[in-house]
């Protein structure tokens, strides 16, 4: 297929519809460019600027808000633990020995 090179106006054969430019040396080029283009649209001018949308706000900034923890068991339970003096890990402990107690072996 006969196609006309939209770098250099040549013909050239080409194998594919999707061609465009000749081979040597349009296309090497063309990709070039491509690139040259895109790193230029995406380029920022100063070396550390972050681009604006990076901090973007969402547009519900409640949804970044986290909802204070209720208290839970836990909390509950190490409260009981420093009622009592103790840690909550003894505790724990204390409450699995007096488990392990009622299982008969
Ligand atoms: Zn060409």
């Amino acid at each position: 297929m006969i196609k006309t090179c939209q770098l250099c106006d040549k013909e050239f054969n080409a194998k594919t519809k999707r061609e465009k430019y000749c081979p040597v040396p349009c296309r090497k080029q063309a990709a070039l460019k491509k690139q040259k283009d895109w790193a230029r649209e995406h380029a920022t001018k100063i070396k550390g600027y972050v681009p604006a949308y990076r901090f973007a706000k969402p547009e519900n900034e409640e949804i970044n808000i986290i909802p204070p923890r209720k208290p839970s068991t836990l909390d509950a339970k190490m409260n009981l633990a420093a009622a009592q003096g103790m840690t909550y890990a003894e505790m724990q402990k204390q409450e699995t020995l007096n488990r392990a107690g009622k299982i008969q072996i």
